[in-house]
């Protein structure tokens, strides 16, 4: 078990092992062999992910997150078996922006990062390089665009190196 192996051969035992563990765990929640389960998941693969997220468990799920994040919208929680979120549950969340209703599809396992729209996440962004910038400038009150100052920076080093 613990011999590395590397190249397509490591590749072939652990699909081959993820595959038995998938059908063990698929035969226990039904009931049934490991050897009928396996034949079960080669027909179709998401037969324990239909399972394993079950509208009940995700229900659970998103309710256990909505005391965390109660801007998540009630009743959005998916489980994706295909498309850029596979594999991953998804839920939608209402911008914390002031004043935006926007909502916005994150996966929740970005959720400890994600609480506005794209567009208030990049306003957001820019708010707080100003904040930082007005910071490291407290005598000047005109914030310059974050390029300028990355120029300046470069400009400062390469003084201080020469
Ligand atoms: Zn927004």
């Amino acid at each position: 078990m613990s011999t590395e192996v590397v190249g397509p051969v490591a590749g072939r035992k652990l699909g081959s092992r993820i595959m038995w563990s998938r059908a063990k765990r698929l035969a226990a929640a039904k009931g049934i062999s490991v050897a009928e389960a396996r034949n079960l998941l080669k027909e179709n693969p998401e037969a324990l992910a239909n399972i394993e997220y079950s509208q009940a468990v995700l229900n659970e799920k998103e309710s256990e997150l909505r005391k965390v994040y109660p801007y998540i919208v009630k009743g959005s929680i998916k489980f994706h078996v295909s498309g850029v979120h596979k594999n991953k549950m998804t839920v939608e969340i209402t911008c914390q922006w002031p004043g935006c209703t926007e909502t916005r599809e994150v996966a929740t396992s970005d959720l400890h990062q994600v609480k506005y729209c794209e567009t208030h996440t990049r306003e957001a962004r820019l708010a707080r390089r100003r904040e930082k910038w007005a910071q490291a400038n407290p005598k000047k009150d005109k914030p310059v665009v974050v390029k300028a100052s990355k120029k300046k920076a470069k400009k400062v080093k390469e003084e201080a190196s020469a």
